[in-house]
């Protein structure tokens, strides 16, 4: 990747607004946590619901049992299961005849809910779907899409921090502060690639570290992921040439390294997870201080 020009520039407004949706989540708090946890119990009871039709349905077919108590015949010349008496009143059930005949589908949530409640509370162009999405996440309510078992939305785009809360940072910066002797937040950096100005904002840039697993004449660009789905070697190569060229217009020639911040993982099957962390990227990877790749 050829970056022509890089420099540090001074935090663009975009940011700034980042502040701005949590001035307004501040004062809508009371509001906000009210329609998340309509909307959480309506999702939870739909589940609920889901699940022991399905279960109950599964069964049936299973049992090759009706409702009605008789037994499921696959019926002749017509592609179902169903009972001899399925014209007579009363509850059956049938069944199509396809490999997996009970289907399994999920209650419907959309998964940009956020910006869907944004909007409803009357607070579109106040508040960002990621800032909010980040304050739930940073707050202890939990992602909606996950009682579903979906993927979390991905509000992330051109802008900076994709979904990373506030207190991962926070915590990040502690830590990176006590093994480099220097750390800078989220600075800034304009570059120029395809006769383009662009902007980018590598969470933490890190250098003079004086522990053993770091090597103190390199600089180190750290960027907070939530999780592995999050993780954008694109991006990471793009953050090691920008502040490359930075470093080399200003005639430093020490080398650029790039890690991913994850938290640590509390899965039962440890290991096969950090395995399976690592095998999502081929940069270095920092879990809660510790470099792990
Ligand atoms: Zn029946």
């Amino acid at each position: 990747m050829n970056i022509e020009y890089s420099n540090l520039k001074d935090t663009p407004v975009f940011i700034k607004k980042e502040n701005d949706s949590l001035f307004f989540i501040e004062e809508n708090k009371n509001r906000i946590i009210k329609e998340y946890e309509i909307l959480k119990d309506r999702i939870e009871y739909e589940k609920k619901m889901f699940d022991s039709e399905y279960e109950k349905k599964k069964k049936l077919f299973d049992e090759k049992k009706c409702l009605c108590g008789a037994d499921l015949n696959l019926i002749d010349g017509y592609d179902f299961w169903g009972c001899n008496c399925y014209l007579d009143g009363g509850e059956h059930i049938k069944f199509g005849n396809r490999e997996n005949p009970i289907y399994r589908t999920i209650p419907n949530l959309s998964s940009n809910w956020v910006a869907l409640l944004i909007k409803d509370l009357g607070l579109k162009g106040k508040i960002k779907a990621i800032v909010l999405t980040e304050w739930f996440n940073e707050n202890g309510y939990i992602d909606l899409c996950g009682i579903l078992g979906h993927k979390p939305y991905n509000y992330g785009s051109i802008n900076i921090s994709n979904k990373k809360s506030k207190f991962q940072e926070k915590i990040a910066e502690e830590k990176l502060n006590s093994i480099f002797s220097k750390v800078l937040y989220q600075q800034c950096f304009e570059y120029l690639f395809n006769n383009e100005i662009r902007i980018c904002i590598p969470d933490f840039i890190c250098s003079k570290s004086s522990e053993i697993e770091f090597d103190a004449e390199v600089v180190y660009v750290v960027d907070c992921k939530l999780s592995e789905y999050y993780f954008d070697d694109a991006k990471a190569e793009l953050y090691i040439c920008v502040v490359e060229k930075f470093l080399r217009l200003k005639e430093d020639l020490r080398e650029v390294e790039f890690c991913y911040w994850v938290d640590d993982v509390n899965d039962l099957e440890r290991e096969e997870k950090i395995n399976h962390i690592k095998s999502k990227t081929k940069y270095g990877i920092i879990m809660n201080g510790v470099k792990i790749q």
